[in-house]
């Protein structure tokens, strides 16, 4: 193939991403998915719940239709295809720059302009993120725009949507050229050792995002304001308190701009620690409810399960840059025909990505896994701290809007994040039948 067929494939790309996205008809998915949501109850359906967790976990399950369970099956599952077509599309991009040897032009582009490899590395990097970036663009639109939008769970417009990719692009084009500059300079020092210089590296851009990112780059995208005085913040802040967690303000934020998922969070660290909780759980949610779930996210700071995280992550990219050093060199001989001279060129960089890429593709069961397990000792903890089993039950149950209810066991292993709808009630009616016995 040509360089100049490169182009050709980028403009192609921009112009099916926007194509789909200012044609697709947007309306259609709000309607059926309210028609799918699930009525709510009252203390005295709460009242007759048999004692028993399982029956009681099968009473709160056989609230969700026909429908609405055919609807979150076919979003959860077809998210699985995503996964795959998302992955082979992101090394096809890369070996496009490789067979091209536009990734080899993009180098000697970046060489003329500056003589510092430090600014190559840079620039390299910016031109990198934009190329693949448009080369996933189509996918990105069908995926995380017009399919949302189809099951009711977007809801910006498209030049909204577009904008957040944009900002959502700069931000992470700068974190990464400043990290492959770091990443490339230990290459070329130590082209043996590198494996091990820069996971320490990788580390320390984990610990950034994971803690003193939200604080700075979350407010680009949403906008976060105290929680005003009322029975939900006194709750919060309550059980923070009672939790040993140091918390002085509830933050909640507009998600419903982008979604109408529900979710919360705690975050920051020394100080800047924030209990986050967005509109759509506020404004969907009773009291109970809230408790519940934002007791499940004190547990994850009690646990210190971003500490943990953390620490399980700086093992993967170990192994990960390990398994990367160790194929980079057994390609050896084919990496001269695409114009990468040796391991500390940015030229390599598709390759080394993609490498990269891979080792995570096939450790998602273990990451997920390892989230899993956080999540179900979260779920523990918020049962024990907010004392509301059927507030927790309840929100759970909304869940099921995009996350399958019931899977299999394997499939619960190899796809799920967060243990299963069914799981988490089970997990609340077990507590509720222990602690609260009639
Ligand atoms: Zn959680």
């Amino acid at each position: 193939m040509k360089k100049k067929s490169v182009w050709a494939i980028l403009a192609a790309c921009l112009a099916l991403g926007l194509g789909l996205g200012f044609t697709a008809k947007v309306r259609a998915g709000a309607a059926s998915r309210e028609a799918a949501m699930i009525r709510p109850v009252d203390d005295a359906w709460r009242a007759a719940l048999p004692r028993d967790p399982e029956q009681a976990t099968a009473a709160y399950l056989a609230r969700i239709s026909p429908e609405a369970r055919g609807r979150s099956d076919a979003y959860f599952t077809g998210g699985y295809w995503l996964q795959l077509g998302s992955f082979l599309v992101t090394l096809g991009s890369f070996g496009l720059l490789l067979a091209t040897g536009a990734s080899a032009a993009m180098r000697e582009f970046a060489e003329r302009a500056t003589r510092r490899r430090p600014l190559q590395t840079m620039l390299y990097a910016v031109l990198f993120m934009a190329a693949t970036w448009v080369i996933q663009l189509p996918l990105g639109v069908a995926g995380d725009f017009i399919r949302e939008h189809r099951y009711g769970m977007a809801t910006q417009s498209f030049p909204h949507w577009m904008k957040d990719q944009v900002v959502g692009l700069l931000v992470s084009t700068v974190i990464l050229a400043l990290a492959l500059a770091a990443l490339y300079g230990a290459l070329r020092r130590f082209p043996r050792t590198w494996w091990i210089w820069g996971t320490g590296g990788g580390v320390l851009v984990l610990a950034f995002v994971m803690f003193i990112a939200p604080a700075f780059i979350d407010p680009l995208f949403n906008a976060y304001k105290p929680l005003p005085e009322g029975p939900a913040r006194q709750a919060i802040l309550s059980l923070a308190r009672a939790n040993g967690v140091p918390a002085k303000d509830v933050l909640w934020f507009d998600a419903s701009r982008q979604t109408n998922r529900v979710s919360a969070n705690v975050s920051g660290i020394l100080g800047t620690t924030a209990v986050r909780l967005n509109d759509n759980l506020l404004n969907r949610s009773t009291l109970p409810e809230i408790k519940g779930v934002m007791a499940h996210e004190l547990g994850h700071y009690v646990l210190n399960h971003l500490y943990k995280a953390l620490m399980f992550f700086a093992l993967v990219l170990l192994a990960g840059f390990a398994f990367v050093a160790w194929a980079f060199e057994a390609l050896r001989s084919r990496a001269g025909s695409w114009g990468i001279r040796d391991i500390g060129d940015p030229a390599g960089l598709p390759l080394l990505a993609g490498l990269f890429t891979l080792f995570m593709f096939v450790l998602t069961p273990a990451l997920n896994t390892d989230t899993r397990v956080q999540e179900t000792e979260a779920d523990l903890f918020g049962v024990n701290a907010s004392l509301e089993p059927d507030g927790f039950a309840e929100a759970q149950l909304k869940l099921v809007e995009y996350r399958k209810a019931d899977p299999g066991p394997v499939e619960e292993f190899l796809f799920f994040d967060h243990p299963s709808p069914r799981k988490r009630i089970l997990t609340a009616m077990r507590y509720k039948a222990e602690h609260f016995p009639r």
